[in-house]
């Protein structure tokens, strides 16, 4: 079996060290004998490629080069890019990139960055002289099916621990939320929402260890692309975790959530 991973805009859209996330599902794979390949979905892809992924990771960006980003994906390849969304093909998007996935973004300064309209909310950035949203977050997933399908593959609430860092606020309207914030500040440091779900594509603020420190999602990707790509119930083969799961430790006990820690 294998699995192409569709990187967007590696160059534009690594500010914040998210492609630890790719590395995550490219060395989970490799463990497995899963095949793995690593697609730049950047300038020089054409629509074609767009189309072939099976996976799609999005990282973090700064307002500029969002800017950039988004006078490129238009036309064939913003087609494409949708049609594999509406298709539920997995991904995972953070920050920067649900920004764009969503309505519109409205940068620190400058004009407003229509966006690709899949996802239902908007973004704002109240101003160069507003705080950042900047720490380490803890959010339990409430998305469904997700957080059920999660909880098959942990054998636990599915508590995500992350690291959030962006200026731009996000709000949804019909689009569900990822997950209620324990922690931080997700999508306002308003209303507790944290990222958003729609058809298997997940958009958050937590960075580039979110699969580092969560492995179920990076097995939830793995696991829902193999299923959609040969049409077959896929298990997968546990994985030695302890490393994982200790660092998840730890950081509960910092943030003084120890009630959260289930011991393994
Ligand atoms: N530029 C956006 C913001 O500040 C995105 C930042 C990010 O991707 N970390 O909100």
């Amino acid at each position: 079996m294998e699995l192409s991973i569709g990187w967007l805009y590696p160059k534009l859209m690594s500010t914040y060290g998210d492609r630890g996330n790719v590395i995550c599902v490219q060395r989970r794979c490799q463990w497995r004998n899963i095949g793995v390949s690593i697609i730049p979905l950047d300038r020089e892809a054409d629509s074609a490629q767009f189309s072939k992924v099976d996976i799609i990771v999005g990282g973090g960006a700064q307002d500029r080069q969002q800017e950039i980003v988004m006078r490129d994906l238009q036309g064939a390849k913003a087609a494409a890019f949708r049609n594999k969304i509406e298709s539920g093909t997995p991904g995972v998007f953070t920050c920067g990139s649900p920004q764009l996935l969503g309505r519109y973004y409205e940068p620190a300064l400058g004009q407003r960055i229509e966006g690709l309209g899949l996802l239902d909310l908007v973004s704002k950035h109240p101003g160069i002289e507003a705080n950042r949203c900047i720490g380490n977050v803890v959010f339990e997933i409430t998305a469904t099916p997700l957080a059920k399908e999660l909880q098959a593959l942990w054998d636990e609430d599915p508590i995500i621990i992350g690291f959030e860092n962006h200026g731009g606020r996000t709000y949804l309207d019909s689009v569900q939320p990822l997950g209620k914030v324990i922690v931080g500040y997700g999508n306002n440091g308003e209303d507790k929402t944290e990222g958003a779900f729609y058809h298997n594509a997940i958009a958050t603020y937590s960075h580039g260890p979110l699969l580092s420190k969560n492995p179920f999602i990076t097995d939830w990707l793995i696991k829902t692309a193999l299923q959609i790509k040969y049409q077959k119930e896929i298990n997968l083969s546990k994985l030695d975790d302890s490393v994982a799961i200790a660092g998840r430790k730890a950081m509960l006990q910092r943030l003084e959530l120890s009630q959260l820690i289930v011991t393994k």
